[in-house]
């Protein structure tokens, strides 16, 4: 049986989820063989690609996940597009178990006319952009304008706000990349907006990133007083994180600053604001059509209570005008093989517990499970759950018996379609060499971004 076997199994991406999932496996079963399946070259998913450069210290989980790597029972291996190098039916068919953590790649289209527009950018790929994400590197996002406009009010928007309006010598010692540094360095960008469709009880950003807004260097916030009328008696009934947070957001937006606050405010050079009860509904091109000049939104109000209160149009719209529209309304799973169950609408694959629905011993974990929100902590501890559930099935013998090949089968298949993958030393080269670029300006790392150098870096 399995019992005496080794457990082949195999995680489908190396992000917090593949990553959390792999570490639990192996902890919790002693002879269980983990391999990490990775379309980027390098480690980490969202953690490299994702998480402001300006916060060194989440990216502390890399720690972590480096020493799951280095067990002699897991192997990372980079470069392999599942669903394309490899599909998922030949995964299952060589590994006793296959869990999928291949997080929400796309992002979240407004549906609005316009969308196609330049000066139209995702956050998703903003953040891209400045985080070194290969794929997003030709981005070129133009900030000789005087506003910008983000659409969605969650963290990612607020990283997004808050990179724009650093004082980049500020982001000197990050690992931002190079060349955004120098686009920053460059930018116009005065004023951010941060639009949403409903009100302050009901913005998705946490009280820390909130904080970091209100303390940024050289800008001040922009509120408007009467978005928070009646606001003081209705927070009382709400949860304690929501409750401080509107309690700050209310604070800010009603309260006259102290000398000192006022004396920095005056001196601000640049400005955001949150703005409220806006819908997007059409992107305003320039008068030759070529590119972005606004914002068209719905004025709405709020029907319902509590967190499904939903926003509604009340017939009135307002102009915004801006050089650069980001939309940041959340990012999306894709399906990732015709042969496994997807769900459109919730853009996640339908699963029980990480069980994915009909299909015995393929499981899932992360953002491709239970949606893309949550921070690290959250797809930690789901992740731990789906690889508890998966380590049950084993035990009680829901999973093939006998022995199963594993990488020696995929490796076949690999090479005979001239797919070269890198390995977690491989990574380490990279690692290495990152390092030693950043040294010179005091950076922790300059990331490379060209995966043809990268390649040749390692001699493929
Ligand atoms: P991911 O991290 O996206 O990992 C998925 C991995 O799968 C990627 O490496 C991807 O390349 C790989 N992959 C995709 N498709 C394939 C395929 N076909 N074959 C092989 N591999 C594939 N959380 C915090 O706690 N603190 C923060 O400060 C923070 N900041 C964030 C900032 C941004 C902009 C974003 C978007 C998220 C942030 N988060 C933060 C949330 C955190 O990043 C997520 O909770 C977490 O990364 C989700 O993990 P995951 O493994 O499901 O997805």
């Amino acid at each position: 049986s399995t019992q005496e076997t080794t457990p082949q199994i195999c995680v489908v991406g190396s992000g917090p989820a593949g990553f959390y999932t792999a570490q639990h496996l192996l902890k919790h079963h002693t002879r269980a063989h983990v391999d990490i399946y990775e379309k980027q070259l390098v480690p980490f998913g969202l953690v490299r690609f994702g998480v402001a450069p300006d916060h060194p210290e989440v990216k502390n989980v890399i720690n972590t996940f480096t020493q799951t790597a280095r067990s002699d029972r897991c192997a990372f291996r980079g470069n392999v597009v599942v669903g394309r190098d490899v599909s998922v039916p030949e995964l299952r068919e060589a590994y006793h178990a296959v869990v999928l953590s291949y997080g929400a790649e796309d992002h979240q289209p407004l549906e609005i006319p316009g969308e196609e527009l330049p000066g139209v950018v995702s956050a998703r790929a903003f953040v891209g952009w400045y985080n070194g994400l290969p794929e997003n590197q030709k981005l070129a996002p133009d900030l000789s304008c005087d506003t910008a406009v983000i659409l969605g009010q969650g963290n990612v928007a607020l990283d997004v706000a808050r990179i724009l309006l650093t004082p980049p010598e500020h982001l000197e010692k990050t690992d931002i990349t190079e060349v955004a540094l120098g686009v920053l360095r460059q930018s116009r960008v005065k004023t951010v907006w941060i639009v949403g469709r409903r009100g302050p009880l009901q913005v998705a950003f946490t009280i820390k990133e909130l904080r970091e807004m209100i303390q940024l260097p050289g800008t001040q916030p922009i509120l408007d007083p009467s978005d928070f009328l009646g606001l003081q008696d209705r927070i009382k009934d709400v949860p304690r994180p929501r409750k401080r947070l509107t309690e700050l957001l209310l604070r800010t937006a009603t309260e006259k600053p102290g000398v000192e606050e006022a004396a920095r405010r005056a001196l601000a050079s640049r400005a955001w604001g949150l703005r409220f009860f806006r819908s997007p509904q059409q992107v305003l091109p320039t008068p030759d059509g070529r590119r972005v000049a606004g914002i068209r939104l719905a004025v709405t109000r709020l029907e319902g209570v509590g967190e499904s209160t939903r926003a509604v149009p009340t017939g009135d719209v307002e102009d915004l005008p801006c050089g650069l529209l980001l939309s940041s309304v959340g990012y999306k799973s894709r399906p990732i093989d015709p042969s496994v169950p997807f769900d459109p609408k919730l853009g996640i694959i339908p699963n029980t517990e990480g069980r994915v629905v009909n299909a015995p011993g393929l499981y899932c974990s992360g953002w491709v499970k239970r949606g893309p929100t949550g921070v690290i902590t959250t797809t930690m501890t789901d992740s731990f759950l789906t690889s508890q559930v998966l380590l049950k099935d084993l035990k009680a013998g829901l999973l093939p018996s006998g022995p199963r090949p594993g990488y020696t089968a995929i490796q076949a298949l690999l090479s005979d379609r001239g797919v070269r993958p890198v390995s977690f030393s491989d990574w380490e080269k990279l690692d290495a060499e990152e390092v030693a670029r950043g040294q010179g300006t005091g950076k922790p790392r300059e990331k490379l971004v060209d995966r043809r150098e990268m390649l040749q870096l390692l001699g493929h």
